[in-house]
C-alpha cells in the first residue's frame, strides 16, 4: 500500500515545494535525533525524512500523485544520472533542506559520490518600466552543469570507482580519544574519499572526477509584470549541478529595481512632484504627465490650488503582480511662488492686492489652518498630533 507521504508532513496534496520544505523543517527541528533521543521520535524523523525525500524530488512526487509508492518498485525507476543507487541523494537531500546546498556532512555511512547541486542566486536590474511592463530578460549565468564527456560518473571511459581503502568503504573513519568520561569513540567523514566511501583511480579528462564542470550560458528570463525589488524568480533545476553529477539545484533571479527619474514607488501606487507657479494655482491649469504604461495623461489642477494639494489618478499605478490591477499614480502639487518680478508684473500684483484688501498676513490659531500645508504638518509632527 502507498504510505502517505503529504500526511506524514502534514501539508496538502497542492502544497508547494517551499511548504513542503518548511514543513519539513519545523518537523526536524523537534525530532532531529540530537535533540530529541527518544525512540518514537527517532522512528517519525526517519518517516519524515524519507517522506520529504520523496516529495522534494519532482519525479518521484509525481509517481505518488498518481496513487504509486515511489519507494516500492524495487532500485530502478527515474533518475538518469549513473552512480548512486535507488535512494537518489541519500542523507543529502536532508541535509539540503537545511544548509541550502552540496556539502553536509557529518552523516553516518558513506553518503554516495552523488550529492544535490546547491541554489544559486543572481541580481538582475529592472526600471520602473520593465516591472509596470513586463520583460524577457537575457543574462549570464555561471554554474556547474553536467560534465558531458563522463555524464556524470568521473571515470574516465570504462573505468570505474573503487572502495577507498582508508575507510574500507563506510565513508567515515573513527578515532578513539581519552578523555575525563573515560573512551570516547568520534568519527569524521573520510578525509580520503571525503565521505564516499570510494575513489575514481582513473578519473575523467575532462572534470577531474567530479562529474560536473563550470559553465558559462545564456538563458532568458520572463518577467512577469508587477514585480518588484527583492522579488526573486525561481526557475526550476537550472541551479548548480551537484558532485557526481547530482540533480541541479534551483536557480533565483532576484529583482533590483532601478530609481525613476520622476515616479517613486510604494506598492502598486505611483508618487510624482507637479511644479505650479502661483499664477496657475490661483487660476487653474493642467498639465501632461508622461506615466508609466498609459503615456502622456493630463493631470488638472484645480483653480485655487493649494500648496501640498494631492491629485489622485486611480488605476495609473503599478499593475499588481498576477492580477494586473493596477493602483493610483498621485500628483503631489507644489506651488512655486516667484522669486524675482520686474516692474510690470510688480505693478500688476500691486494692483491685485488692492483688490484682495481683506487678504492680509496674520498669525493664525492651532486648529484653524488648512491641513496638508508643510508647515502645519511639522507642527502636527511636533505637537504629536
Ligand atoms: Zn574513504
Ligand atoms: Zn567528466
Amino acid at each position: 500500500m502507498a504510505r502517505d507521504y503529504y500526511g506524514t508532513l502534514g501539508v496538502g496534496q497542492k502544497a508547494t515545494d517551499q511548504e513542503i520544505k518548511r514543513a519539513y523543517r519545523k518537523l526536524a527541528r523537534e525530532l532531529h535525533p540530537d535533540v530529541n533521543p527518544d525512540e518514537a521520535a527517532q522512528a517519525r524523523f526517519k518517516d519524515i525524512s524519507t517522506a520529504y525525500e520523496v516529495l522534494s524530488d519532482p519525479e518521484k512526487r509525481r509517481v505518488v500523485d498518481l496513487g504509486g509508492d515511489p519507494l516500492q518498485q524495487g532500485g530502478g525507476g527515474g533518475g538518469g544520472f549513473g552512480g548512486a543507487g535507488g535512494f537518489g541523494g541519500g542523507l543529502g537531500d536532508v541535509f539540503e533542506a537545511f544548509f541550502g546546498g552540496g556539502g553536509g556532512g557529518g552523516t553516518r555511512g558513506p553518503r554516495g559520490r552523488m550529492q544535490p547541486g546547491a541554489d544559486s542566486l543572481l541580481r538582475t536590474k529592472l526600471t520602473l518600466d520593465e516591472c509596470a511592463l513586463g520583460v524577457t530578460k537575457h543574462i549570464t549565468v555561471d554554474t556547474a552543469i553536467l560534465c558531458d564527456l563522463c555524464t556524470g560518473s568521473g571515470t574516465n571511459g570504462d573505468s570505474k570507482p573503487v572502495r577507498c581503502e582508508t575507510c574500507g568503504g563506510a565513508g567515515e573513519v573513527q578515532s578513539v580519544q581519552r578523555s575525563f568520561l573515560g573512551q570516547v569513540m568520534t568519527s569524521r567523514p573520510c578525509p580520503t574519499c571525503r565521505g564516499a566511501g570510494e575513489t575514481i583511480p582513473d578519473p575523467c579528462r575532462k572534470c577531474g572526477g567530479d562529474g560536473r564542470v563550470r559553465s558559462r550560458r545564456d538563458i532568458s528570463v520572463k518577467v512577469p509584470l508587477g514585480v518588484s525589488n527583492g522579488m526573486r524568480i525561481r526557475l526550476a533545476s537550472q541551479g548548480e549541478v551537484g558532485p557526481g553529477g547530482g540533480p541541479a539545484g534551483d536557480l533565483y533571479v532576484e529583482i533590483v529595481e532601478q530609481q525613476h527619474e520622476v515616479f517613486v514607488r510604494d506598492g502598486d501606487d505611483l508618487h510624482c512632484t507637479v511644479r505650479v507657479p502661483m499664477v496657475d494655482a490661483a487660476l487653474g491649469t493642467s498639465v501632461s504627465v508622461d506615466a508609466i504604461i498609459d503615456g502622456p495623461t493630463e493631470i488638472s489642477v484645480d483653480q485655487g490650488t493649494q500648496p501640498g494639494a494631492v491629485t489622485v489618478l486611480r488605476g495609473h499605478g503599478m499593475p499588481k503582480l498576477r492580477s494586473g490591477v493596477r493602483g493610483d499614480l498621485h500628483a503631489h502639487l507644489e506651488v512655486v511662488v516667484p522669486s524675482k518680478l520686474d516692474s510690470k508684473q510688480t505693478q500688476l500684483l500691486e494692483d491685485l492686492k488692492r483688490l484682495r484688501d481683506r487678504d492680509t498676513a496674520e498669525v493664525v490659531t492651532i486648529g484653524s489652518q488648512h491641513s496638508g500645508g508643510l508647515f502645519s504638518r511639522l507642527r502636527e509632527a511636533f505637537s504629536g498630533r
